[in-house]
Order: structure tokens, then C-alpha cells, then sequence
């Protein structure tokens, strides 16, 4: 074995197997049966002296439990020295996948738990399922460990910052070329959120996806199921899609499932991103929402302006104190709020004001819509109404309101539901960037100049004019606090960034004007 911490496969073989039953995964009378599959899969034959055992793998030589890490490296690089699989990453996450698939229980055994301890809260079985989701390794949070995460304190408050570096980035045309697909030419399963994932194998371009488990829902009358997203952008980041593959649509239906989902699941919070390009998801193929265990920045959000709506004095309306712009709704009847957020969205979507560039509707299409997010206010039920145009000119070619391009050395990608609450999910790319910034500052380099940073420039010397004591006439004189300080600093201001990027997203500015004009849509929904 390459990996010297097993003297043979069938030793990683049993530490994996006593890791399934150590976490659960599988019982007593699985050993064999499990062991077995595993060896299939390894296109190992054992000798006659061989017994499937979980004993001997724990009296094994290890003064130290193995991590699943390490054993599925040791068989994975057992799998490419036998030829099994090439030694590529991607052709190694679908092996180590389909052997995870081997000991994590069938989807009928999740669900039937997964409702067993419904009945003791809805907590106790999202927990159970998304603990599964982390012993399964369908979450690799090996991986997930490695994103950068921090927080900036902003006027909107604490804003969260993540750089994903467990995914690749979508590019915006990509997501929107996808969208007019046509069903002749598409591949099975039809895209990564059709419920006929469960099981499937993957290929080259698709993740495999024998340990993911989907529990059936029932959302407004239809057949919907809740599962974990593999990549953890927060706290128990589930999705919830529909059994069919239809376009994303925001409608009277979309408030309807996302309060009867928080009725379900009162410590979840749950969202979705708009139906149109641009200011929607990477994925608007599949009708899919986003929640999960998580405050975020927007729900501590207060209030600026309180506001009401004729006929729903049972309904406490206000605008709140964030970037984009935002309404929301708090009632104690979650059918008073789909009804006003219905009447709302029918205003929208045909409202136009040129004097801030709104417009609802150029040749024919559309580009008004909203990206509701809904959670629990203690007993009540809560709705956040996001504004949202999709409208491009010559002069904003990727959208008015959406990043511009001054910002987008950081952030160019779409403005989706996780953005929108608080959260900006950066690509990998920035931080070498940031590395190689820093790197730049300490030696007194002009960022400018570095061709890799280039576009960090007109930002870098802004923070330098902040922050005079890194400028390059001081740099002998920082010391290793002064280091270290840097990275802060560099952290602080994206985080100022992504709150800018976020203004530049609100179709009604938090300025004079901006008010005025958000004033007078409210006043054409009464
Ligand atoms: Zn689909």
C-alpha cells in the first residue's frame, strides 16, 4: 500500500468497515455483507483464512483510531496502483464515493429514521441527517476545512465572507447558456438537483452521488424533497427541489412552499433564488430552494422605515435597514403573507421607473422579480421580499444592478439568495491574490505593476492611503505584528467590498432619491 498506515487492503478495508459501524452507518449483521461490496468494488479476492471482522481492525497496530481520510486514501491509491482508476481527483472522488456508497444505509432505512425522530422535534431529524450527511463523507469536510471564513463588521452589521475553495466557479453566461438548453441533448440525470441523483455513479463532469439522501417532503401539494448541500456554504446548508426538472419560477406557489417548509422546520430558515439571469442562482433549470441552520446577516437586520399596506393591518410591513432593497412582511397567519407577498410580486413585476433606471419590461422580456427569503420570528412567520431587475445596458454589459466593474476584482459572479442574506461566497482565485497583495505591500512593490494582482490596484492603493503605515516609504519599519495586521486588513476591506457590491445590486439606492422612488412603489402595491 502506498500509504504505509495499512499493511494490506484488507486491513483499510475493515478500518473502514469499523468506521461504518462505529458511526452507525451500518449494523451488526451488515460486517460481512458490506466487506464484501467493498472487495467487489476493489476487485479483491480474499484467501479462505479471510472473516470479515470489525474487532480485528480496531485491535489492529494503530495507537491511533485512522480518520476516513486517511483509510480512503489508502484505498484509493490502492485502487490506482491496481489500475482501477487513473490517479486524477476527479476520477478518485468518484471511486472513494462509490465505495462510501457501500456503507451508508439505503435511502428507505434514512427516511423511515428521519421521520421516526420527526415525531420527537424537527430538530432531532434534521440532525440525524445531517450528521449522516458527514459520516456518509457525501459533506467532505476535510475539504470544506479549508475555506477561508471571516466576518466584517459593516453599517448593515456583521457581514460573513467565505472563499470557497471546495468548488469551482460558475461563470454567469455558462449558467444563462444552460438555461436555453435544449431537453433533446441533455444528459442523465438531467441536472445535479434531479432526484435521480440518489445513487447515480457519476462521470468525469458529473459528482458521483451514492451517498447522498433525499427525504420526500410534501410543499404545497406536490412531491418535493429536502437534502444537504456537499458544499457547506453555512451551518447545515440544505436545498429543497422539486421531484421534477422545471425552470426556477417565482410565484404565488414559491411563498407557499417556503412557509409551509419553516412550518415544517421552524429552525430552519429557507429561501430561493429569483427565476431570471443574472440576479438569480448558478441553477436555474431545476425549481430548488436553499435554508438551513443559520442566522444571517440579514435576519439580524432591523427595520429603517415602518410601512403598511391597506387591507392587511394584521401584517407588519417595514423596509429594512440593508443594502439591497428589501420588504418585509410579519405575521402570525402565514396565509395573510402569501397573499400580500403575491400582490406585491404582481406590482413588481410590471413596475417601471426610468428616473432609476427600472424598467420591467425591454422587447419583451421581463426583468423584474424578487428573491424571497423566508424564516420563524418566535411563534410568527417572517418574509423577506428582495427587490430584484436584471436589465443590462452598454454601460452595465453583466447588469445595472449587479456588481460593476470597478468591483469586480472581487466579486463578478451572480448576486444569488446567499449573497443576498449576508454571505458572499468568493472564488478560490483571491486567495493567492491576497497572498501575493500582501506579499506585494510587504516589499514595498507597486501592486499595480504585478501582473497577477493588476486589477487589485486601484483597491490596493486606496488601502494603503487608509492605512499610510504599510504605504511604501514604511515598509522596513513593520514588524511581525504589523504582518499579521495586514492579512486583517485585507480581509476588513473586501468584506467593504462585498457590502458595496451589495448596494450596487439594490434597485432603489439607500439615497434620497432611492427612497423617494422605493416610496412610490410601495405606494402602487396599495
Ligand atoms: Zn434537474
Amino acid at each position: 500500500m502506498a500509504e504505509k498506515k495499512f499493511r494490506s487492503v484488507e486491513e483499510a478495508t475493515s478500518a473502514l468497515v469499523a468506521y461504518a459501524r462505529e458511526r452507525g452507518l451500518i449494523g451488526e449483521d451488515d460486517i460481512t455483507y458490506v466487506t464484501n461490496m467493498l472487495f467487489d468494488a476493489l476487485k479483491y479476492q480474499p484467501t479462505g483464512a479471510f472473516i470479515p471482522k470489525v474487532g480485528e481492525a480496531r485491535a489492529s497496530e494503530h495507537t491511533r483510531k485512522p480518520t476516513l481520510e486517511s483509510i480512503l486514501s489508502a484505498l484509493l491509491d490502492y485502487a490506482v496502483e491496481h489500475e482501477l482508476i487513473d490517479g486524477g481527483i476527479a476520477s478518485r472522488d468518484l471511486f472513494d464515493t462509490r465505495l462510501m456508497g457501500c456503507v451508508t444505509p439505503r435511502p428507505s432505512e434514512v427516511t423511515r429514521e428521519f421521520w421516526k425522530r420527526y415525531d420527537e422535534s424537527p430538530k432531532a431529524a434534521t440532525d440525524y441527517l445531517y450528521r449522516l450527511a458527514l459520516d456518509s463523507d457525501y459533506i467532505r469536510s476535510y475539504r470544506i476545512a479549508k475555506d477561508r471564513k471571516w466576518v466584517t463588521k459593516t453599517p448593515y452589521g456583521k457581514l460573513d465572507i467565505t472563499i470557497n475553495l471546495s468548488k469551482p466557479e460558475k461563470d454567469p453566461k455558462a449558467i444563462a447558456a444552460a438555461l436555453k438548453k435544449k431537453s433533446g441533448d441533455e444528459p442523465y440525470p438531467r441536472c445535479q438537483l434531479c432526484p435521480e441523483n440518489v445513487g447515480y455513479a457519476g462521470r468525469l463532469d458529473h459528482p458521483a452521488r451514492e451517498t447522498i439522501r433525499l427525504i420526500p417532503l410534501t410543499l404545497a401539494g406536490e412531491k418535493w424533497y429536502l437534502q444537504y448541500s456537499p458544499y457547506v456554504y453555512y451551518n447545515e446548508h440544505c436545498i429543497v427541489l422539486s421531484e421534477r426538472h422545471v425552470p426556477m419560477k417565482i410565484n404565488t406557489t414559491t411563498f407557499v412552499r417556503l412557509l409551509e417548509f419553516i412550518e415544517k422546520f421552524p429552525h430552519y430558515t429557507v429561501g430561493s433564488n429569483a427565476d431570471l439571469p443574472i440576479v438569480g442562482g448558478s441553477i436555474l433549470t431545476h425549481e430548488h430552494y436553499q435554508g438551513g441552520c443559520y442566522e444571517f446577516a440579514m435576519a439580524r437586520a432591523d427595520l429603517r422605515e415602518k410601512i403598511s399596506f391597506a387591507g392587511f393591518d394584521d401584517v407588519e410591513a417595514g423596509i429594512v435597514n440593508w443594502p439591497m432593497s428589501v420588504i418585509r412582511l410579519d405575521a402570525a397567519d402565514p396565509a395573510r403573507l402569501v397573499t400580500l407577498a403575491d400582490k406585491i410580486l404582481t406590482a413588481w413585476r410590471r413596475y417601471s421607473d426610468e428616473s432609476v433606471g427600472v424598467l420591467a419590461v425591454t422587447d419583451d422580456t421581463p426583468h423584474n422579480t424578487i428573491t424571497p427569503i423566508a424564516r420563524r420570528r418566535g411563534e410568527g412567520f417572517e418574509l423577506d421580499l428582495v427587490l430584484r431587475n436584471n436589465r443590462t445596458t452598454d454601460e452595465y454589459p453583466l447588469g445595472i444592478f449587479h456588481p460593476h466593474q470597478e468591483l469586480h476584482h472581487i466579486k463578478k459572479e451572480n448576486i444569488g439568495l446567499i449573497e443576498v442574506m449576508g454571505l458572499a461566497v468568493l472564488p478560490a482565485r483571491l486567495l493567492g491574490e491576497m497572498n501575493r497583495l500582501k506579499q506585494a505591500i510587504l516589499s514595498g512593490e507597486d501592486p499595480s505593476q504585478v501582473r497577477e494582482i493588476a486589477a487589485h490596484g486601484p483597491w490596493a492603493h486606496e488601502i494603503l492611503k487608509k492605512h499610510p503605515e504599510y504605504a511604501p516609504e514604511n515598509v522596513d519599519s513593520i514588524g511581525e505584528a504589523g504582518r499579521d495586521e495586514l492579512t486583517a486588513i485585507i480581509e476588513e476591506e473586501i468584506g467593504l467590498v462585498f457590502a458595496q457590491v451589495l448596494e450596487q445590486c439594490a434597485v432603489f439606492a439607500d439615497t434620497e432619491d432611492g427612497r423617494a422612488a422605493f416610496g412610490r412603489f410601495i405606494e402602487s402595491v396599495r
